[in-house]
């Protein structure tokens, strides 16, 4: 097996690597960077509305022969997407419309939630092959077995890829402290059995100061505690493609006696997810009520929602509705909401239930409505855990999987997995791996 990490060998996001093995040639995941040079936030927007020769003179196009449009040479085989994130799928719409993409029906699921409501990019049907995991599939000269791991989005995957008696394990992003650690800690005694060769293995956490260390469950309780004492009204915001947050949010809020009001956006994705998880479709007799923020109800907006507005939006409930009964809801906020919808005033006693990346905080936008909370008495509570495995969690699932070498991607730090003990003791330096990761 060679590998080639195009991107992702020494920064956080934009993974790309490709494996070959004679003549077969495979792609993992194909984003879009999240840092510039300097380690200053990409703006994706900018980088979506750049034409691939924009692209190509900012380096931002990975060096796979035959991948992208503009490329005569031979096509790999298939493009593995791990998961929706935009750092994993951004580029996909650049590629030849020709190459199968494989991922989980739940990340096709996000890319279209994504796509419709978000400005992310989308799985175009007709080259979408669905993998389930646990079952093999054969890819050219390879055998490829998708595994489910826990991340901070619906239905990501890493990957098992085996040929010529070789083996390889893709990571993707995963995280050992999610809902679901029993089922992660089988995947590492599976991994252990199998005598992996190459760990291309994430290292989000790595060099990295942990502000938080919870666990999934911890942060399912803070939720459930801070609804059952709110004064007022409740307002949360998260990513609704992180199901196993929403699942826990819908969860509190109904033992909390309270309605979930949830926008459009969020209503798909429990619609899209219902049948496959412990979320319930979003109807009133579930305690659901699905609301239309103005973003939703522009004229273009309201044209291509139609369909979906009369699917699970029939009677919209109104934030006037909401606000008159402040105590007995638990509200989808999103921060464009705030001008728009709620006139740019919280009401008294409002709990902001804030469950994203704390960076986020840093900027202006909720610089702002942090003032505004403390001018209506109200308050904003960090209830979040990291969607990526933490340093610590890394060392011992290298050691305890014991690969001959590993790769080491999605981080800044890759020199610190040469700290970990392998079965051969060996650790690969990037560039040995990495004939043109940048
Ligand atoms: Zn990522
Ligand atoms: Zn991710």
């Amino acid at each position: 097996l060679q590998v080639t990490v195009h991107r992702g060998a020494h920064e956080v996001g934009g993974n790309c690597v490709e494996v070959r093995h004679g003549s077969s040639r495979i792609v993992l995941d194909l984003g879009l960077p999240l840092f510039q040079a300097d380690r200053e936030p990409h703006d994706s927007s900018r980088l979506r509305a750049l034409s691939l020769d924009g692209l190509r003179s900012e380096g931002i196009v990975p060096a796979a022969d035959g991948l992208f449009l503009d490329d005569d040479a031979n096509a790999p085989d298939a493009i593995l997407l791990s998961h929706a994130h935009l750092d994993h799928t951004g580029l996909l719409e650049r590629t030849k419309p020709t190459v199968p993409v494989y991922a989980s029906r739940g990340a096709s699921k996000m890319m279209l939630a994504g796509k419709v409501f978000a400005r992310q990019v989308e799985l175009p049907r007709e080259r979408f092959r669905p993998m389930t995991a646990g079952k093999s599939v054969a890819i050219g000269a390879f055998t490829v077995t998708p595994y489910a791991v826990d991340h901070s989005i619906y239905g990501a995957l890493g990957f098992l890829i085996e040929a010529g008696g070789e083996s390889l394990f893709y990571s993707g992003d995963l995280r050992m402290h999610g809902a679901d650690s029993e089922a992660m800690q089988s995947l590492v005694e599976a991994l252990r059995v199998k005598r992996i060769g190459t760990l291309v293995m994430e290292g989000t956490h790595l060099g990295l100061p942990s502000r938080e260390s919870r666990s999934e469950r911890q942060v399912a309780a803070e939720i459930a505690t801070h609804i059952e004492a709110a004064p007022g009204l409740v307002l949360a915001s998260l990513s609704p493609q992180h199901v196993d947050r929403l699942a826990a949010f819908y969860e509190a809020t109904r033992s909390a006696g309270r309605t979930f009001a949830v926008d459009l956006y969020t209503a798909f994705v429990m619609h899209l997810a219902a049948s496959e998880t412990r979320l319930p479709r979003p109807t009133a007799e579930n305690g659901v009520r699905v609301f239309l923020p103005l973003y939703h109800r522009t004229a273009a907006k309201q044209k291509q929602l139609a369909s979906l507005v009369a699917l699970l939006a029939p009677e919209p409930i109104g934030l006037p509705e909401v606000l008159g009964n402040p105590t007995r809801f638990v509200t989808l906020f999103r921060e464009s909401m705030f001008d728009s919808d709620y006139g740019g005033v919280f009401p008294q006693q409002t709990l902001l239930l804030y469950s994203r990346w704390s960076g986020y905080l840093d900027q202006p936008a909720w610089n702002g409505l942090r003032k505004e909370l403390d001018a209506s008495s109200g308050r904003l509570v960090e209830v979040h855990s990291s969607g990526h495995i933490h340093a610590d969690d890394i060392r011992a699932f290298v050691e305890r999987v014991a690969p001959e070498r590993v790769v080491p991607i999605h981080t800044f730090e890759p020199e610190a997995f040469a700290a970990f003990r392998l079965r051969r003791d060996e650790v690969a330096r990037n560039d040995t791996y990495a004939t043109t990761a940048r």
